[in-house]
Formats: C-alpha cells, sequence, structure tokens
C-alpha cells in the first residue's frame, strides 16, 4: 500500500511538473518551442538519468522524445542496446528542455543564461527522480549540475568515472552526436557505456555496500587559511562561480562595508587602483594555493573565471558579523553583471575621491583605496 502510494505520488509529481513546464515563458528564443518533458522521456522510477544538451531540431524537437530520431539518437539507442538496456528502463532528458536554433535554422548552443533558466527543472527533475546515478552526456550537460551544485569536474579528466556528487554519483560522458566523436571515438563510448552498466543496474540501482562506500578522498592537511582566502570561499559558496573581475569588486564591497560597521578590513589588506577599479594584489597568490582545493580557475570566453573548487579543506572559518558582511554584499551586488558590479564600485566613496583627484590631473595608478582599515580619503588627510 505505501509503495503503491509513493509510486503514484510520484507519478502525480511528474504530471505536475510536465504541467507547469508547458507554461515556461523564461527563455524569449526558446519558449515558443516544443517542450520536450513528458512521459516519452523514459522510466520515472529509473536509478541512471541521463543529461543530453537540448533537444535537436531533427531528432527530440520534432519527435518529442529525448534523443531520439536524428544521428545522436541513433548513436546513443545503438550505446544502450550493446550494454542490453532498454529505453524503458532509464529516464533521459535535457540542460535546456527547449530546441536551441540558430537563425539559419540549424541546432545552437543554449546560453548561460538559458542553461541557468532551466536549471531549475533540471533540480526538479533529478529529485523527483532520485536516481543512484547521474550520467550527463557532454560537457553542457556537465556544466549545468554546477549551476545547482559545483562539481569542478572537467570532461575530458572525469569521463566514465563515478564521482559523489549531491548525495548520488556522477558518471560524465561525452554527447553521442557525430561531431563529439572526434574527441570520444564510438568504440570508445562504447566502453564507457559497458563501465557504466557494471556499476549501475538501471532497475535495481548500485550495490548497496558500493553506494554507501564513502568516496576515497586522499586526507588532506587543513591548511591554515588567510581571512582573504576565507571570505573567498565564502563568496564562492554564495555564488557558485564568478568571474575574477567580479570577485575582486565583491571583496572590495566587503571590505569597506566592514570598515563602515565593523571598523576594519576582514578580507583584503590592501585594494590598489589600477585600470578597472579596485584590485586586492593578494588575490593571485591566495587563488593559487588554493586552485584544485577550495577554488578552481578557468577561463570561459577569455573572461578568467573562478568557482568552488572539488575538495575544501575544511570550513570557512569566520565569524557571524563578517559572514553577515559578506551575505548582504552578495545579496546587493552578487548577481550584477561584471558592468554593472564597476559602476557601484565606481560610485562609492574612495573610488569618487580617486576620480575627483585623476580629473585634477593626479596620477592615482596603484594608489592604495583601502589600506590597514582606513579609505583613501583618510588616508591621504593622515600623511598632508
Ligand atoms: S529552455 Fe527551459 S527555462 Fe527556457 S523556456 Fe524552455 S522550458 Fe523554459
Amino acid at each position: 500500500m505505501i509503495c503503491g502510494h509513493a509510486s503514484f505520488s510520484k507519478t502525480a509529481r511528474f504530471s505536475d511538473l510536465v504541467a507547469s513546464v508547458q507554461h515556461c515563458d523564461l527563455c524569449p528564443r526558446l519558449c515558443a518551442k516544443r517542450k520536450v518533458l513528458s512521459q516519452a522521456n523514459g522510466n520515472i522510477q529509473s536509478k541512471v538519468l541521463f543529461i543530453a544538451e537540448a533537444p535537436g531540431r531533427l531528432g527530440a524537437d520534432r519527435t518529442g522524445v529525448p534523443l531520439h530520431g536524428d544521428r545522436s539518437g541513433d548513436n546513443f539507442e545503438a550505446l544502450l542496446g550493446n550494454v542490453g538496456w532498454r529505453r524503458n528502463q532509464v529516464f533521459i532528458t535535457n540542460a535546456v528542455l527547449c530546441n536551441p536554433q540558430d537563425e539559419d535554422g540549424t541546432n545552437g548552443t543554449p546560453t548561460f543564461e538559458e542553461i541557468a533558466n532551466c536549471s531549475a527543472y533540471l533540480e526538479m527533475t533529478i529529485s523527483l527522480i532520485q536516481p543512484d546515478v547521474v550520467v550527463t552526456l557532454g560537457a553542457t550537460a556537465l556544466d549545468a549540475l554546477s549551476i545547482i551544485l559545483p562539481h569542478g569536474l572537467i570532461l575530458r579528466d572525469a569521463v566514465a568515472r563515478l564521482t559523489p556528487w549531491c548525495g548520488r554519483q556522477l558518471f560524465p560522458l561525452y554527447h553521442p552526436a557525430p561531431r563529439a566523436t572526434v574527441h570520444r571515438s564510438l568504440a570508445k563510448q562504447r566502453s564507457d557505456f559497458m563501465l557504466l552498466a557494471k556499476a549501475v543496474h538501471p532497475e535495481s540501482g548500485m550495490p548497496r555496500k558500493t553506494r554507501d562506500r564513502p568516496a576515497k578522498h586522499p586526507l588532506l592537511p587543513s591548511p591554515a587559511l588567510s581571512s582573504l582566502q576565507h571570505a573567498v570561499r565564502a563568496l564562492l559558496e554564495l555564488g557558485g562561480r564568478m568571474t575574477y573581475f567580479k570577485l575582486t569588486k565583491l571583496l572590495y564591497l566587503v571590505d569597506l562595508a566592514a570598515i563602515e560597521r565593523l571598523g576594519r578590513m576582514v578580507a583584503g589588506e590592501v585594494y590598489l587602483r589600477q585600470v578597472d577599479g579596485p584590485w586586492p594584489p593578494r588575490l593571485n597568490q591566495a587563488l593559487k594555493e588554493m586552485d584544485g582545493f577550495e577554488v578552481r580557475r578557468f577561463s570561459m570566453r577569455r573572461l578568467p573565471m573562478v568557482e568552488l573548487g572539488p575538495s575544501p579543506r575544511g570550513d570557512v572559518k569566520l565569524g557571524d558579523d563578517v559572514l553577515q558582511i559578506i551575505v548582504d554584499v552578495y545579496a546587493g551586488y552578487g548577481k550584477m553583471s561584471n558592468e554593472q558590479i564597476k559602476t557601484a564600485v565606481y560610485r562609492t566613496g574612495p573610488m569618487r575621491y580617486v576620480l575627483q583627484q585623476e580629473r585634477c590631473g593626479k596620477d592615482m595608478r596603484n594608489k592604495a583605496l583601502l589600506y590597514r582599515n582606513r579609505t583613501i580619503d583618510l588616508l591621504v588627510g593622515e600623511t598632508e
């Protein structure tokens, strides 16, 4: 009875999710397209959830069945069949549920904003299906999971390996699209699927002893992180990932707010006037020391990015008053674009002072905007 009720409830919740998706108009470019989420996505009781990139123009957008009807679908079905799995034993969805068609009518790539919009549905789908293993197909699907909970994985390094993520296992694979076989041949993809089938059964899941085994992490020494490093960690815990540029501005705003509220700085020791505004010179070294542990550095569209790393050592150690400042600063500025946060920073007292001096012809490059719990206007007053 209880099982029957639970199962009915899962079916009903899935129907509710499907119905709510059909009304979604979050992405102006995509919302008129077919939203590929229905009973045709597969078995909601499955222990294996596949996530691909987006419905294809000749595939799911036409058939309503994810990874079906085009050459990617043919490859995927062949890979499944090779390990003796059937489509109705697994659940398949996409990072975005609508086909991102380019102006010339070909399959386009979903933008970061579109993937972020649809990540709420992806998160709901995962929490409804409750798979033992989430299998991402391609880098876009893998990156989409980072929006839900940062994992710090890169496809080429993490491919075909189980990694704990969000209370379950993540198994990143390459996309079965013909163009992806340049990076990973179909023969290699067939052996990846064999590894997957060895690790998990689509209906009975992972063997309990495997599922419950703690992740194999080397015992990492817990280094004494500086207050700057703890502040970086706290900001990344809130934001997941951000540009290096935004991180420098958020740190400046945190320290400026800390001087006002607490009378002291809490993250950096000095912020210098650079071309794009305040910059803490110790940040690069701080990030380097945390790289691969608390943070991961990478580039996206040529912009240096920072995100929460895969193996944080220890907890964030900051007082409640400091954490509150970081939370408040992130709430006020964290969602701004680079341009917006730059404007906000240029309106702060120290930057207004610097700009005024520069208008009078003074060279303010590399002058300290904040230093030893003082702002530049006070620092100059003390030395004059
Ligand atoms: S891609 Fe997702 S978020 Fe965007 S319109 Fe379609 S269903 Fe909505």
